[in-house]
């Protein structure tokens, strides 16, 4: 843990952008706050365009434009309004309002909230310290630290608990030896949550154990991956010989898998505003078939095979919004089956990746693309290339395929 931070809880800034200080309460009403909410994207959110997928900053203005961009949504109270009051949180706060903010940040291909930063402020309040809390919190609101996640590792993923980076007590704190990989902004993050062994002799769920771990930390190697989209979202890091004060932990000495767990459940709310993207990527389709063009320039649009096939597209991109919606409603109301989180995300993903297809097969189809259809033709080639990693990131499809055999469908193990 960083020594002697000591800044305090912090109080939510409030303006009155909705007309009163209890803009997430019951006196504003849903359809002012999200006018509110377009209006500060609208004025707030920074300018540069980042491609489908990247969430890295490219260099020092783009990381500080971010950084203060996700300051400005904590002040206004747009983000941590869940939180409690004490550190910053707006005790009216109701769910709907997250999901509200993240359709909009959607709709406005703004750049949203990074979830690394939102689980650890979930596990910081759930299992942090007193001293963690007042450490941390106050620096995620202000965007001086953003957080990666340590836990995948070149020989274990979906099975997570197999892990086998070492945290060692040697009496002073512990002693940390091995390897991670896939960190999604690890070479900007301030802070890493780490996930690992700290008792080989027990149940292997047990001996795991979370920690804070400040990136910067002698023992610390991060070096990015370059993926075949060209930019590098993930890292591989390295841990040697790091040392950890056992202030470092986050919750209980083998309590790190309850702490992960938590934290991946957290961000439930936010599923809902995948239904939004869905249905811009589904205008995007039809943009794209408008714009494509035949040999003899006419719009592929105009084709009886396009118009079956978008039809179908929207046929399902409606089916999802309603599960995903079915699904935000039970969230809502604390109703929700412990299998509800898979299937939307099962629902939501496999549809974006049949999208992107899609859009493949049209550009395929088409001799070229005029000047007004460039944009999106790139946002497509963007989001191709990014499709498949939706479907392995928070739960690879073939697990979350097992999840709901199970539990939804009460499937023996295979
Ligand atoms: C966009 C993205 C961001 C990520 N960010 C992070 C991060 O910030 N920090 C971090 O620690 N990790 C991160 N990861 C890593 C991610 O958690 C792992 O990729 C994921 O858990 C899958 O693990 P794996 O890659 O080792 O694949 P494996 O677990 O080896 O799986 C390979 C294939 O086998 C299948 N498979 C595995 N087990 C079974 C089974 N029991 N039954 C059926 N099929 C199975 C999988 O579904 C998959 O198709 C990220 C990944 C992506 C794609």
């Amino acid at each position: 843990m960083e020594p002697g931070i000591e800044t305090g809880a912090v109080a939510t800034t409030i303006d009155d952008r909705h007309g009163g200080d209890d803009r997430h309460g019951g006196d504003v009403s849903d359809e002012a706050f999200r006018a509110g909410v377009r209006d500060f994207i609208a004025e707030r959110a920074p300018r540069f365009r980042m491609p489908e997928g990247v969430r890295v900053p490219a260099g020092t203005d783009e990381e500080q434009a971010i950084r203060a961009w996700l300051r400005g949504l904590y002040e206004a109270g747009y983000l941590g309004a869940g939180w409690p009051a004490e550190w910053g949180g707006n005790p009216h706060h109701r769910p709907t309002r997250d999901l509200i903010l993240m359709e909009e940040l959607f709709r406005a291909r703004a750049y949203r909230p990074l979830d690394q930063v939102m689980l650890a402020s979930h596990a910081i309040l759930t299992f942090g310290s007193d001293a963690q809390k007042r450490a941390y919190l106050p620096r995620i609101r202000s965007g001086e630290h953003v957080w990666c996640q340590l836990f995948s590792e070149p020989g274990a993923g979906s099975d997570l608990a197999s892990l086998r980076t070492r945290a060692e007590p040697d009496g002073a704190g512990y002693v940390v030896t091995g390897q991670k990989v896939w960190c999604t902004d690890g070479q900007w993050a301030d802070q890493g949550m780490l996930l690992a062994r700290t008792d080989p002799t027990v149940d292997r769920h047990a001996g795991l154990t979370a920690f804070v771990v400040p990136m910067g930390s002698p023992g610390i190697t991060v070096r990015p991956i370059r993926e075949m989209t060209g930019h590098a979202e993930f890292c591989e890091v390295f841990l040697d010989e790091l040392r950890l004060d056992p202030e470092a932990v986050l919750g209980e000495v083998g309590g790190g898998w309850k702490v992960i767990s938590s934290g991946l459940a957290s961000e439930r709310a936010f599923v809902g505003a995948n239904a939004v993207q869905l249905e811009m990527m589904y205008d995007d389709l039809v943009a794209l078939a408008r714009h494509a063009r035949l040999a003899d320039g006419s719009p592929l649009l105009g084709r009886e095979d396009v118009q079956v096939t978008l039809a179908g597209v929207l046929a399902r991109v409606e089916a999802a919004r309603l599960v995903v919606a079915d699904t935000v409603r039970r969230v809502m109301r604390d109703e929700e089956h412990p299998s509800d989180g898979a299937v939307a995300k099962l629902v939501y993903t496999e549809l974006n990746v049949e999208l992107c297809e899609r859009a493949l097969e049209l550009l395929a189809a088409a001799s070229w693309v005029d000047d007004e259809g460039r944009e999106v033709e790139r946002r497509w080639y963007e989001a191709f290339l990014w499709s498949r990693a939706l479907t392995i990131s928070g739960g690879a499809s073939e697990i979350l395929r097992g999840i709901v055999g199970r539990q939804l469908l009460g499937l023996p193990r295979a």
